[in-house]
């Protein structure tokens, strides 16, 4: 592995193999950023991910690092390698997620603390290890995906929203600790996004969701990443602890 230090910007974006995470991953490079996707292990190497990173922007350089970011140690690996890549990390993106859906008396304690450990303290660690090198930089981003279901609740989502809410409070504790080394921490609550993981919804469940939407229809992964590379800007540097609803006016 080489060690540049380099004068472009860097940003690590967990779960950018599909869906939202890969278009965060496609939005930054075009912005700019050198790129660290994060994969789950379990899945195949994004190739596709990391050549339409390198072909938006000529010039971009991007690794690609598999780990599962519930697990410390793996963590660890993923941002000793971009240190030693790179030499530093401007934007961190804890985008990776998952769902176990199901009622809460029927759960299990292993259906709830997987999904905490993978949507709420993964963001925990990566931050707390990526913040000691942005704190040196005296510059840093880091950019929590939550959820609409984090702020409002949602039946059958107890270990989904509980994860999501603790990640409105971890931004906004960050943001309070960390504004003065002029690092900013915000989140994002996404409403219904077209990806891999509402494909699974059922039409009944779709059709309901549609008809509680201002705008009528699902958003897309752009439409999130477009908000994520806003707030990785030099536009956004007075912005910080906030939580932004990108839901096509769900909640209204
Ligand atoms: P997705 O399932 O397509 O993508 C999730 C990504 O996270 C995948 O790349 C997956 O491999 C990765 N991941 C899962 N577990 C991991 C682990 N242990 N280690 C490393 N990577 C892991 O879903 P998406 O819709 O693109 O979701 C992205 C984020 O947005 C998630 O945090 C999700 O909760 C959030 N979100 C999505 C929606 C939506 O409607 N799609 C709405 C609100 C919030």
């Amino acid at each position: 592995m080489t060690n540049v230090t380099s004068d472009t910007p860097v940003a690590l974006v967990s779960g950018a193999s599909r869906g939202i995470g890969a278009e965060i991953a496609r939005t930054l490079a075009a912005k700019g950023f050198d790129i660290v996707i994060v994969y789950y292990t379990t899945e195949p190497v994004p190739t596709d991910v990391k050549e339409e990173c390198e072909k938006l922007r000529p010039g971009t350089k991007v690794i690609m690092i598999p780990a599962d970011v519930s697990l410390e140690e793996d963590c660890k690996r993923v941002v000793n390698l971009t240190k030693d890549t790179f030499g530093r990390v401007d934007v961190l993106v804890n985008n990776a997620g998952i769902t176990r859906d199901g009622l809460a008396m029927r759960m299990s304690v292993d259906q709830f603390t997987s999904v905490i450990n993978t949507n709420l303290t993964s963001a925990f660690i990566l931050s707390s290890l990526c913040l000691a090198i942005m704190a040196r930089q005296k510059h840093g981003r880091i950019i929590n995906m939550s959820s609409v279901s984090g702020v409002y609740g949602n039946p059958g989502q107890a270990n989904y929203s509980a994860s999501k809410a603790g990640l409105i409070g971890l931004t906004k504790s960050l943001a309070k600790e960390m504004g003065s080394r002029n690092i900013t921490v915000n989140a994002i609550a996404p409403g219904f996004i077209e990806t891999p993981m509402t494909a699974s919804l059922s039409e009944e469940v779709k059709k309901a969701a549609i008809g509680r939407i201002a705008l009528g229809r699902f958003g897309q992964p752009k439409d999130v990443a477009a908000i994520i590379a806003f707030l990785a800007s030099d536009d956004a540097a007075y912005i910080t602890g906030q939580v932004i609803e990108v839901s096509g006016g769900l909640t209204l």
